[in-house]
């Protein structure tokens, strides 16, 4: 089917994961669905590319097999998932402390004792915070009121030291920002999830998950290199000329092109992170552990073959940093000088494989944060992506969810 034809039920404009899911939701439900996407290929923020023989993800980016959406679309165990250890290595003044979750490995306990990486008070605190989310229903967190997670944190009785030896530190990577300003609900969802799931990465790269989510969808229902110029009375405008009809269109694009395709609508400010991808002769580290920063010279570095060892060819090692904000004069430098600390050893021959700097990585979440928001724009025209609701895989497949709901809800009546 040509991107311009008939006319379909719903046009879904985006192929990354909450159009996908939203698609397919439409689909199940016996509705016409085209899907389409402006560049050369299915997955938005989560692509990897083949770079002289590495895998690399347009940025260093996690999955969490604990996510109900994921849970709900995906068959795990096609994706060939491979852990990271539970936990995060923590480089100090005083060296690397190892935070690692008691409830998966209790005889590591004693790594956060006294005189490590935490104290009393924060062991007490990390027990009744990690107790109360994992067990807690999912529903109180979301009603709960949002303060910011610096301010949550504080109230459930951490120490400043500890705040800012490991939370600040490891959160930073998750939010793609470094003030703890991020929802306090939404920290308690991510502290949820990966207590209750794992962290890994697909054999292939974070890429295969959109790929495995397009895989279901009918031959011929996405279309790639079709971008969407403008919304018409009917449908769409294709910025190459050619127009497609439909009773519904879904905007499912990220939060700066919906904007432009949706005059007046309102959306957040995105987070910006670069991701350096180097090349070691060998795993500096020899384990799959995410390793962050007390000084916050970088947001997280891992080995990736460490992780996926088909990340790198045989014989070598990938390396992934991630810093905020864009690939600045002389940043790579830095980061290579950081990384001779980090890991203890001399960075000077590492070869620097790619860069990937991603402009929307994620929205901004202040709070109060509304977590999932309607996808109902004007008649006719919905909206839906991780802006809409929490900047996460989880966030962006339960709002490709919603959409369909309400645009299945709006057609039948
Ligand atoms: C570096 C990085 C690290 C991350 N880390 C994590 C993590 O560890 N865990 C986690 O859960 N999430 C993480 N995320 C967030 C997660 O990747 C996103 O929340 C999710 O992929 C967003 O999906 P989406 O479908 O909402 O938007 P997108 O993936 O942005 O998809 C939008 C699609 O619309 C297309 N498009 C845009 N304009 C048009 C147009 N005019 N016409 C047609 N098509 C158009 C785009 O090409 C794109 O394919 C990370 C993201 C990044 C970038």
């Amino acid at each position: 089917m040509p991107a311009t034809d008939s006319p379909v039920d719903v046009l879904v404009i985006g192929a990354g994961v909450a159009g996908l899911a939203c698609a397919r939701d439409l689909l199940g439900s016996g509705l016409t669905v085209r899907v389409l996407e402006a560049s050369d290929g299915v997955g938005g923020r989560m692509r990897s590319d083949r770079v002289d023989g590495f895998v690399v993800d347009r940025g260093f980016q996690v999955f969490n097999t604990s996510y109900p959406q994921v849970r709900r679309r995906l068959t795990l165990r096609d994706l060939w998932l491979r852990p990271f250890t539970p936990g995060v290595l923590v480089h100090t003044g005083r060296g690397r402390l190892r935070f690692t979750d008691p409830t998966r490995r209790p005889r590591t306990l004693p790594d956060l004792l006294p005189g490590r990486l935490a104290g009393p008070r924060d062991l007490v605190a990390l027990g009744l915070l990690s107790g109360r989310d994992l067990l807690a229903p999912v529903d109180r967190i979301k009603r709960a009121a949002d303060r910011t997670t610096r301010t949550e944190l504080a109230s459930a009785g951490f120490s400043d030291t500890f705040v800012e030896r490991f939370f600040r530190p490891f959160l930073s990577g998750v939010f793609l920002e470094d003030e703890l300003e991020t929802s306090g609900r939404f920290f308690h969802l991510v502290w949820r999830s990966m207590l209750r799931g794992t962290l890994c990465l697909p054999a292939a790269g974070i890429g295969a998950v959109p790929q495995a989510l397009a895989a279901a969808l009918p031959s011929g229902t996405v279309h790639t290199g079709a971008a969407v110029e403008r919304l018409t009375d009917d449908g769409i405008l294709l910025a190459g000329g050619g127009t497609a009809a439909a009773r519904a269109v879904v905007v499912a694009t990220g939060p700066g092109p919906a904007a432009a395709l949706l005059p007046g609508l309102e959306v957040p400010a995105t987070r910006v992170v670069t991701t350096y991808y180097h090349v070691a002769p060998s795993s500096p580290l020899g384990e799959p552990t995410l390793l962050v920063d007390e000084q916050r010279r970088v947001l997280n570095t891992c080995v990736l073959s460490d992780v996926v060892p088909g990340y790198a060819p045989r014989g070598s090692a990938l390396v992934a940093t991630s810093v905020l904000g864009g690939d600045g004069e002389g940043r790579e430098g830095a980061v290579r000088t950081a990384l001779a600390d980090l890991y203890a050893t001399d960075t000077g021959g590492w070869e620097l494989l790619t860069v990937r700097t991603v402009t929307d990585a994620l929205p901004a979440m202040p709070p109060p944060q509304p977590l999932l928001r309607t996808s109902r724009v004007a008649p006719g025209r919905y909206v839906c992506g991780d802006h809409r609701a929490t900047g996460s895989v989880q966030g962006a497949l339960a709002s490709g969810s919603r959409a369909a709901r309400e645009v299945l809800q709006d057609l039948r009546r």
